[in-house]
């Protein structure tokens, strides 16, 4: 946990989130400002502030956090969706806690890649 992480106090729940799923390593909630019909996040619980921030002690939980998207989205009958991941201010990177977001509808046509 690290102190002022918005992420972090949403896993602590001090902050409300819509959550889809839970265990104990990962959490998947709805994006407070959804940029389509689906908009998700797949964060880890432990903090690691930015892709590149992740060590070789993170493979497992970086594996993991892949195939616990694919495990929800199957889940969550979403059969087609897109994941970014922005690894710094200069890519949009606003949290500094990483995060996969999860896309899915109609809007993706449009969008960039
Ligand atoms: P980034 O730009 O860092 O890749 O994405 C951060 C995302 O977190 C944004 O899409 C933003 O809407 C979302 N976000 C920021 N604060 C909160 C929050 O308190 N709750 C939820 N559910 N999403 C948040
Ligand atoms: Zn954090």
């Amino acid at each position: 946990m690290s102190g002022e992480c918005v992420f972090c106090k949403i896993v602590a729940g001090e902050i409300p989130s819509a959550k889809v799923y839970e265990d104990d390593r990962f959490l998947v909630f709805k994006d407070i400002n959804p940029a389509a019909t689906v908009h998700w996040l797949a964060i880890p619980k432990k903090h690691i502030a930015r892709l590149s921030e992740a060590k070789g002690e993170d493979r497992e939980l970086l594996g993991d956090l892949l195939l616990t998207v694919g495990h929800v989205a199957r889940e969550r009958n979403l059969d087609a969706y897109r994941l970014i991941v922005n690894d710094g201010a200069g890519a949009g990177q606003t949290v500094f806690h990483l995060h996969a977001h999860i896309l899915s509808g109609k809007e993706l046509g449009e969008r960039l890649l």
